[in-house]
């Protein structure tokens, strides 16, 4: 049955109350979900390479600790003067002669340090800087970031961190306070009334980072494309099936709604939706001042066809012939089963003329009709009509719509009692 244009209009505008919102909240939470999974992640991984910064930081400057310590024990090591080794200017008496002649140079952990350091940033890994605020050795003057570090160890704090851009570069720079450590004192005899945990200075550490920083961008941007594209995925999928959704239960709200107003038997609209149709047209025609007429037919001697052949049969000879009258109106009417094997037919804009003709017609059909109430059985029957109109005149009178179906009624009653088989018009109209 075809689906009347404004529970159409219902239909879609309930989507757009319902789904339109549904859709948004659950995409909002969808790019919500995934902004905070991408911001997770990435201040995650971030930590995660901070960490492993600072391990790797630690473990430089432990490295040298130990080194230094060892240097300190021994109150130095000698190695062998040679054109590239130079004796300190730093140091009371560096050198010594061998047995053999040659000639050792004494090298103090502050020196061993610095020279460590030299190797290892030739070798491009790192570098070490011993520093005090009061160096003895200019070489070991803090650069800013030193500086500050050391004044922070003054007021105890134990290690200090940043990373610094330099030369397109980003370095990482670590730095820990070193403390006075009893071996110092095989050298530093000035020191020996200082208490033992006195901070002599700080190693500071630098090493390139550039590699894994670069390496982090790309995964963060990796991950920003997977986040937005399985953003978009999920949205998508949303989407879709939210679509699909929509259709079967649009569909299957309208076929909710076409059987609320359709009868089952006959697949016309029921008595309920005729009566609502008729309030409307009713209406529309006192408005806009136009003709408006109704048509109720009833089988003639319907019982017997029950009584005769069945009452299956008699279902299929009702269908049949409500299937012709419904094919010979024309769309803007409405048609319907009143009750039992009564069929009422609403014409809007039609006059009372037009309206028999109509009724005329469909008798015809009906007298002339064939109908198979099985498979190799045929019948025919008649059907009565009754017709009632109200012209504009009329109907500025006549408040209740239900009016017109009381005289189409008493016209069929006419129409019966007159033979059957044959159209009356509501006795009223002589008057109009
Ligand atoms: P007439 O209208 O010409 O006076 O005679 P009639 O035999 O048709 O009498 P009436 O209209 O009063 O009877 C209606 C009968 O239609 C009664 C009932 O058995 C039959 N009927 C009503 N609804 C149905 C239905 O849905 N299926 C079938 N098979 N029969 C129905
Ligand atoms: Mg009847
Ligand atoms: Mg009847």
């Amino acid at each position: 049955m075809k689906a009347d244009d404004e529970e159409t209009d219902k239909i879609f505008r309930t989507e757009e109350i319902v789904w339109r919102p549904f859709v948004f909240k659950v995409s909002v939470a969808v790019i919500l979900f995934s902004l905070m999974l991408f911001i997770l992640l990435f201040f995650r991984n971030r930590q995660l390479i901070e960490i492993e910064h600072k391990i790797r930081a630690r473990s430089y400057y432990d490295h040298i600790i130990v080194t230094r310590g060892w240097v300190s024990d021994y109150g130095g090591v000698y190695i062998e003067k040679t054109e590239s080794v130079k004796s300190s200017p730093y140091l009371k008496n560096p050198d010594i002669k061998a047995i053999d002649g040659k000639i050792y140079t004494l090298r103090n952990p502050s020196l061993v340090t610095i020279e460590i350091s030299e190797h290892a940033k030739a070798n491009n890994l790192f570098s070490y800087h011993m520093t005090s605020l009061k160096p003895i050795n200019p070489d070991n003057i803090p650069d800013e970031f030193e500086k500050k570090s050391l004044n922070l160890f003054e007021k105890g704090e134990k290690e200090i961190w940043l990373k610094q851009r330099e030369n397109g570069k980003t370095y990482y720079r670590y730095m820990a306070p070193v403390f006075r450590e009893k071996s110092c004192l095989n050298c530093h005899v000035e020191q020996k009334d200082k208490p033992e945990d006195m901070i002599i200075g700080g190693i500071s550490v630098k090493f390139d980072i550039s590699g894994i920083e670069n390496n982090l961008k790309t995964h963060n941007l990796l991950i920003l494309v997977l986040g937005v594209l399985s953003t978009f995925f999920f949205l998508g999928i949303i989407y879709f099936f939210t679509l699909r959704l929509m259709k079967q239960l649009s569909i299957s709200q309208k076929q909710i709604q076409d059987m609320a107003i359709t009868d089952e038997l006959t697949q016309l609209y029921n008595r309920r939706y005729f009566y609502s149709k008729l309030s409307d047209e009713f209406e529309k025609a006192k408005r806009y001042k136009r003709d408006i007429s109704c048509i109720m037919i009833d089988i003639d001697y319907f019982k017997k066809v029950n009584d005769e052949y069945g009452h299956h049969a008699g279902d299929t000879v009702l269908q049949k012939v409500a299937h012709s009258i419904k094919s010979t109106c024309r769309g803007i009417d409405t048609v319907a089963r009143y009750g039992g094997e009564e069929i009422v037919i609403l014409l809007p804009e039609t006059d009372n003329a037009k309206s028999f003709l109509v009724a005329e017609k469909i008798r015809k059909k009906i007298e002339n009709q064939e109908i198979y109430y099985n498979k190799s059985n045929k019948t025919s029957v008649t059907i009565s009509l009754g017709v009632a109109g109200l012209k504009t005149d009329n109907l500025l009178y006549t408040a209740d719509s239900s009016q017109l179906v009381k005289n189409a009624d008493s016209a069929l009653y006419l129409a019966k009692k007159n033979g059957r088989n044959r159209v009356e018009i509501y006795n009223c109209f002589s008057d109009q």
